[in-house]
């Protein structure tokens, strides 16, 4: 309950499901104004309908992140909509783990694509509005989606693991120019979520590994993680938390 986050404009990527779904109706029922961002428009729709009848505020803006035009035009809707933005969720990714001797090439390619010049991409997008909503003193938080996977050496999960160490350095980075701006940078790396990650892995080890974990283990769900990104966006704007891990109670 509560609406602690009244006024502000958040942005979230790969918000037809998962992570993102979750996060965007918590970020809506906590009274910010939300766009969902992610390439399949039946999904945000159906998201925005329901967050919608619960009496919140969201826009569904269908976007390929891997393509910076489609960015661009994400982001004039959001303007004509809801104004400046001041959180931008960065969650888009895949994980394709799979035998480096595979060569499963267009795999990699997908994984850096998404995780990391996707990323990219939507901070590309987004920066000057952050540093706008900032400097007019409002909060401005720039929060993604890293992995438990940044530091753990797991088989198969070379490059998967690969991307999220990428991010999970990268907010360590952005924070020396952004930080002094008053811009919030951080990272959230979940273990085991249930969503739709598994799905589209193409190695069968690979995904029944993550699979029997499910059925194993009190796993985490996406409200789980949607609950720790909105109490980050939440505090006051002179408290940043920069890199929160949340695993299951009974993942080592
Ligand atoms: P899902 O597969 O449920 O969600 C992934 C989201 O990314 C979907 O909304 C998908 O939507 C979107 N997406 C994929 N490609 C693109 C694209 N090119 N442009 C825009 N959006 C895209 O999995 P999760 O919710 O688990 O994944 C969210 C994040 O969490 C990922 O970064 C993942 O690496 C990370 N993570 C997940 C963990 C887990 O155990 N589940 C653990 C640690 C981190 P669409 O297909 O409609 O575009």
């Amino acid at each position: 309950g509560g609406t602690p986050l009244t006024g502000r404009v958040a942005v979230v990527t790969g918000a037809s499901s998962g992570i993102g779904e979750a996060t965007a109706e918590r970020l809506a029922a906590l009274g910010a104004d939300v766009a969902l961002l992610a390439r399949r428009a039946d999904r945000l729709a159906a998201a925005v309908a329901r967050i919608t009848e619960r009496g919140g505020n969201a826009l569904a803006v269908p976007t390929d992140v891997t393509d910076r035009e489609a960015l661009a035009r994400a982001a004039t809707a959001v303007h004509d909509r809801f104004g400046t933005v001041d959180l931008v969720f960065a969650n888009a990714g895949v994980q394709l783990i799979s035998a480096i001797g595979d060569l499963q090439v267009s795999d990699w390619e997908t994984q850096i694509d998404l995780n990391i010049k996707g990323v990219m991409y939507t901070i590309e997008t987004f920066v000057a509005d952050l540093e706008t909503g900032a400097a007019a003193g409002r909060s401005a938080d720039l929060i993604v989606t890293s992995s438990i996977a940044a530091t753990r050496v797991l088989e198969k999960f070379q490059v998967y693991s690969g991307t999220k160490a990428y991010l999970s350095h990268l907010v360590r980075l952005l924070r020396t120019e952004l930080g002094r701006k008053n811009i919030r940078v951080a990272s959230v790396e979940p273990g085991m979520v249930d969503t739709e990650l598994p799905n589209h892995v193409t190695d069968p080890d690979a995904s029944t590994l993550m699979a029997d974990l499910i059925k194993q283990i009190d796993v985490l769900q996406s409200a789980d993680i949607a609950e720790t990104v909105a109490f980050m966006a939440a505090v006051p704007k002179h408290v940043n938390l920069t890199e929160i891990t949340i695993l299951p109670t009974q993942q080592t």
